[in-house]
């Protein structure tokens, strides 16, 4: 039964990374309490959350009683929860978690993430299972090179997949196969890829943000820019294939889907169940942030407008190896229109997301321009 999560009540937010302290930093400004569930030390989210808990297991029953004992609703920041947290949460601990599970069993493995979008009308790359290196060798000569083997679950920024260009690269996947189940892809040659952010309450309102065009560096995304350059037909025809797939598969919350842009279609790509980082632009660049909206939607509150407040803004990420000229950059720099975020990470691993600079502008071109300035600079 939808309720409405009136302002001091305590949200519970599963996962304390970037997306948790983003979420909970929108929340306490509107008033509510956050408790994080967590299973590293001195994660982003600790430090702006009321009530932290560390498990070293999102499985463990003793840390979900207390946790959810505080909680009067019940979020999670990244999909890789698994479903027994879930499950144990709703049932034992009478949890109140609007979005339930199902996002996250679509998203959490690539074959059901697939052969659900598929289920549902939506359009993907020719794809196949694989279990074995025989596998590997069917696909290349049903998919044509160069096709992608990427693992089922757990990839995530480019981790877990390896582009097959030619027979000699076969034995490159070797790793993957034999760590998990996996998934060849035939390769898309896309002309753009884009992402929709959508976002459903619990009374039914769906709200999108404005489409969010993406540039990806080695599988881990590097700029986004908005609005995104595409037909009105290309921007009608995402649009309502995010909010269908949202209706049809009764989801509740936030639901970033990226596409692939071809010709006149959108080919899905990935699905993610929560705010995502090509809507981050939207913290500045929004009147109602991807974050806001999340948690309007999740306590049962009206959503918000999500239209551009500027002709275009631009967003770029900070990995570890930027992080120190970044700091510096912005301790030193007049910066008009342009907003560093930092997420608190103690350690700067290379390609590890640290934070992400936004940047707001009369033009796009502007926008790509400054951010690239800066970026250089980094
Ligand atoms: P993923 O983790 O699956 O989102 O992949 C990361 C990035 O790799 C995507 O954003 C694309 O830039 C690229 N990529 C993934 N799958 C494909 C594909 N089938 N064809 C072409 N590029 C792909």
């Amino acid at each position: 039964m939808a309720q409405i999560i009136l302002p001091n009540s305590v949200i519970g937010i599963l996962g304390g990374g970037q997306l948790g302290r983003m979420m909970a930093i929108a929340a306490k400004e509107m008033g509510y309490r956050i408790a994080v569930l967590e299973n590293t030390d001195y994660c982003p989210a600790q430090y702006v959350a009321d009530f932290y808990f560390k498990t070293t297991d999102y499985t463990d029953k003793k840390a979900l009683d207390e946790f959810a004992h505080i909680c009067d609703v019940i979020t999670y920041e990244f999909e890789n929860i698994p479903i027994a947290t879930i499950e144990y949460l709703q049932n034992n601990c009478k949890a109140y978690i609007p979005q339930g599970s199902t996002p996250l069993k679509i998203s959490q493995h690539r074959l059901i993430e697939k052969t659900t979008i598929q289920e549902n009308g939506g359009q993907v790359t020719k794809f196949l299972p694989i279990s074995t290196m025989q596998d590997i060798e069917k696909a290349s000569a049903e998919l044509g090179y160069p096709f992608i083997v990427k693992t089922c679950m757990q990839g995530y920024d480019g981790k877990g997949q390896v582009l097959i260009k030619h027979q000699a690269d076969l034995q490159q996947a070797e790793a993957l196969v034999k760590e998990q189940k996996c998934i060849a892809e035939a390769f898309v040659h896309f002309e753009k890829e884009i992402s929709v952010i959508v976002v459903r309450n619990t009374q039914n309102e769906i709200i999108t943000l404005p489409i969010a065009e993406n540039e990806h560096r080695n599988g881990i995304l590097h700029k986004t820019i908005v609005p995104a350059h595409i037909s009105d037909q290309t921007t009608e025809l995402a649009t309502q294939t995010a909010i269908n797939f949202m209706i049809q598969m009764d989801l509740v919350g936030t639901l970033a889907i990226e596409f692939f842009v071809v010709g006149s279609k959108v080919l899905f790509n990935e699905l993610a169940p929560r705010p995502h980082n090509s809507g981050h632009f939207s913290i500045e660049a929004v009147s109602y942030s991807q974050f806001q909206q999340h948690i309007r939607a999740i306590c049962g509150l009206p959503l918000g407008n999500s239209e551009l407040l500027v002709p275009a803004a631009g967003m770029v990420n900070i990995l570890g190896q930027h992080t120190e000229k970044a700091k510096r950059y912005f301790a030193t720099h007049h910066t008009h229109n342009t907003y560093c975020h930092l997420y608190g990470k103690r350690e700067e691993k290379h390609n590890r997301k640290m934070g992400h600079i936004t940047i707001l502008g009369k033009h796009r071109n502007l926008v790509v321009q400054e951010i690239d300035k800066i970026f250089n600079c980094l």
